[in-house]
């Protein structure tokens, strides 16, 4: 039987509002790819250590999908946490480019953000989005884990908003 929309009963408007869910296929991935986040395992100083515990027992980051895996090829998203040295640039930039379209990338800490205390040092890198696109930036030396979650949240909500409206927005 066709359903006229125009003529429903307001319980049928309410069983149609609580039942039925219209979307893009592409905001359905990016609600599936948002859930689903899987951080290359990589640690570059003492901002890891945060994140370690982040994905340990107790703030537990697998109840919201993220998963760390072993290899670039596997990951979706790089969480650079910790300093950037400019002897460590160009393998982190490698491991980058080996990872699959769509990636995302958050800088962890003020050392991955802008150099941190280590801003004067001649062998330390300004922020990583000298090196690769940056989706968000999470301030504190070291962040605490709440505050990783929360960098989190955000790039699953950029992801959703990103595929509303078909912009990509990264530091570069
Ligand atoms: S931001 Fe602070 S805690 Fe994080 S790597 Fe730099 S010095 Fe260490």
């Amino acid at each position: 039987m066709e359903l006229k929309l125009d003529n429903i009963t307001p319980e049928e408007h309410e069983e149609l509002q609580r039942t039925v869910f219209m979307s893009t296929i592409d905001q359905v991935k990016a609600w599936a790819r948002s859930n689903s986040l899987w951080p290359m395992t990589f640690g570059l100083a003492c901002c890891a250590i945060e994140m370690m515990g982040t994905g340990a027992a107790h703030y537990d980051l697998d109840r919201y999908g993220v998963i760390f895996r072993a290899s670039p090829r596997h990951s979706d998203v790089m969480i650079v946490a910790g300093t950037v040295t400019k002897k460590m640039a160009p393998l982190l930039r490698r491991l980058y480019d080996q990872m699959p379209e769509p990636k995302y990338v958050i800088a962890m800490g003020v050392c991955a953000t802008a150099g941190g205390p280590y801003i004067k040092s001649y062998a330390v890198v300004k922020g990583v989005d000298q090196i690769v696109p940056v989706d968000v930036y999470i301030p504190g030396c070291p962040p605490n884990p709440a505050a990783l979650i929360y960098g989190i949240n955000k790039l699953q909500e950029k992801i959703r908003y990103e595929a509303k409206t078909g912009k990509r927005v990264t530091s570069r």
